[in-house]
C-alpha cells in the first residue's frame, strides 16, 4: 500500500503498522470476518475516505446511504460527469468542492489526501479504465461486479493494483450478509453431508431505465454477467469449490427489440469434481431469487437469497433467523479494515477475475452447445473465512 495515501491516518492513530496484520498492535478493535465493525469510535482515528465513481442508481440508492452507517470509512468524494449531480451530492453529503471530480479531472485525485479508497460504480465495460486510473493515483480500489467485461481486462486491473501496491476488492456484498454466510457454513462444512445438488436462480424484469444494461459493449452481456453472476457466486460458496466444467443454453428471445444485443435469459450448469451439479437460471424477463443446497441427509435454502435486504432461509431443521444488517456498510467497513490493518480482503480482485473467466466459459458453452472445461479458471480465489464462517 501506499502509506502516502493515508498521511492523516498515520498521524492520528499511529498506524505505522499498516504492514502489520496483527490488529491488537493498533490498539483498535477491528471488524470481524463478516465486516461488522466491532467498535472503532470516530475519535480513535480518521475514517478512511471513499470516493464513489459514477453516481447512478447503486451509488445513490445503496452505497451512499450505507456510508452513513459505516464505522471505518465515510463518503469523502465523488466523481461524476454531471455538474447538476455534483451540486446535489455536495449539498446532501457535505462534500467539499475540492473532493468533487469529473471524468477529466479524475486523475488529480492522486493529490487528495482525503480520499483513501476509490469505489468504481460505472457500467461494466468502464470498470477497467477507472480501476487502472485509480490504482495509478495510488488509491485502494473497490470495483462493482461483474469485475470486467473480459478476463483480459480483469487481469489488467489486478496487475495495475499490484504494481501500484494498492488493495483491490470486488463489490461482492453477500459475503458480508449473515444468511449467505450461513449457507457457506452449511455447505462448505458439510453440515448435512457433501452438497450434491445446488439450485441457484436470479432473474429480474429489466426495463429501459438503465439502457447500458441492454448494450453489449457497455454491459458485456445481458442477465448473465449482471444478475447471473450471483448464481455462480452462490453455487461456488455453497460447494466451496470451483466447477470443473460448465454447460449452458440460452432462453428463447421473446422480445427481439429489447434483447437485440444481449441474451434474454439462460440456464446453465456448473459441474463439480465429485459429480455435484449446480443448476442455475438467470433472466431479464422473469423474477426468481433462490439459492438451495441438497445433500443425501438434508437441504437448506434462501429465497430471496441475493437481495439487498430481506433474506429468508430455511433448512431441513426449520427457519433461519439472523440479524438484519446493511450488507454494503459491512462490505465497505471490511475493506477499510483490510486497508487499516494490512489484511487481505476476502473478496479480492482475483475472485472477480475467476467469475469473469467462468462467465466467458458459460457463454462459450451456450454458443457451442458443448460442455466447456474450466481447467484454466483460477482455483485459489476463495473467501478464506467462509469455511469457518458463523452467521453472527
Ligand atoms: P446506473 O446506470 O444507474 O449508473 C451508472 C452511472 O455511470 C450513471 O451515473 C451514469 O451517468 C454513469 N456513466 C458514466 N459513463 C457512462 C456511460 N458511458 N454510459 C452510461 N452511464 C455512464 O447503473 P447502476 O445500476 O448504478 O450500476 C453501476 C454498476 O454497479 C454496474 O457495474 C452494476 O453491475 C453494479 N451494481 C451492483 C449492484 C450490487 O448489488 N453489487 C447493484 C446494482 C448495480
Amino acid at each position: 500500500m501506499t502509506t502516502a495515501a493515508l498521511p492523516g491516518l498515520l498521524a492520528v492513530s499511529g498506524l505505522q503498522g499498516c504492514g502489520n496484520s496483527d490488529h491488537q498492535s493498533t490498539g483498535e478493535s477491528a471488524t470481524d470476518s463478516t465486516g461488522s465493525a466491532a467498535g472503532r469510535s470516530e475519535s480513535s482515528g480518521r475514517k478512511l475516505g471513499i470516493a464513489l465513481v459514477g453516481l447512478g442508481k447503486y451509488s445513490e440508492g445503496q452505497l451512499a446511504p450505507a456510508l452513513e452507517e459505516t464505522n471505518l470509512c465515510k463518503l469523502a468524494g465523488i466523481v461524476t460527469g454531471s455538474p447538476e449531480k455534483a451540486e446535489k451530492w455536495k449539498k446532501k453529503y457535505d462534500i467539499p468542492a475540492k473532493n468533487a471530480y469529473n471524468y477529466q479531472t479524475f486523475d488529480q485525485i492522486a493529490d487528495n489526501p482525503d480520499i483513501d479508497i476509490i469505489y468504481v460504480v460505472l457500467p461494466n465495460s468502464l470498470h477497467a479504465e477507472y480501476v487502472i486510473r485509480a490504482a495509478k493515483a495510488g488509491k485502494h480500489v473497490i470495483c462493482e461486479k461483474p469485475l470486467a467485461t473480459s478476463a483480459a481486462d480483469a487481469q489488467k486491473m489486478i496487475d495495475a493494483c499490484k504494481k501500484a501496491g494498492v488493495k483491490f476488492s470486488v463489490g461482492y456484498r453477500l459475503h458480508f450478509e449473515p444468511y449467505n454466510r450461513e449457507i457457506m457454513r452449511l455447505g462448505q462444512q458439510k453440515v448435512y453431508g457433501p452438497v450434491k445438488k445446488i439450485y441457484a436462480q436470479n432473474g429480474q424484469k429489466e426495463g429501459y431505465d438503465t439502457p447500458w444494461r441492454l448494450d453489449k459493449k457497455l454491459a458485456g452481456g445481458g442477465p448473465l454477467p449482471d444478475v447471473g453472476v450471483y448464481c455462480i457466486q452462490g453455487a461456488i460458496y455453497t460447494k466451496g469449490e470451483v466447477p470443473i466444467a460448465v454447460s449452458a443454453k440460452y432462453h428463447p428471445k421473446t422480445d427481439l427489440k429489447k434483447f437485440k444485443e444481449v441474451e434474454e435469459g439462460m440456464d446453465f450448469q456448473l459441474h463439480f469434481a465429485d459429480g455435484a451439479i449446480a443448476e442455475c437460471r438467470t433472466s431479464y424477463n422473469d423474477e426468481y431469487n433462490l439459492l438451495r443446497g441438497e445433500t443425501d441427509q438434508g437441504w437448506f435454502e434462501l429465497s430471496p437469497a441475493y437481495a439487498y435486504e430481506g433474506q429468508k432461509g430455511q433448512t431441513k431443521e426449520g427457519k433461519l433467523d439472523f440479524e438484519k444488517v446493511n450488507q454494503q456498510a459491512r462490505q465497505m467497513d471490511a475493506f477499510a479494515d483490510c486497508v487499516l490493518n494490512n489484511k487481505e480482503t476476502t473478496v479480492p480482485g482475483e475472485m472477480g477475475l475467476r467469475d469473469v473467466q467462468l462467465l466467458e466459459a458459460i457463454y462459450r458453452a451456450a454458443d457451442t452447445g458443448q460442455k466447456v472445461s474450466t481447467k484454466d479458471v483460477i482455483q485459489n480465489a476463495f473467501d478464506p473465512v467462509a469455511a469457518k464462517a458463523t452467521a453472527s
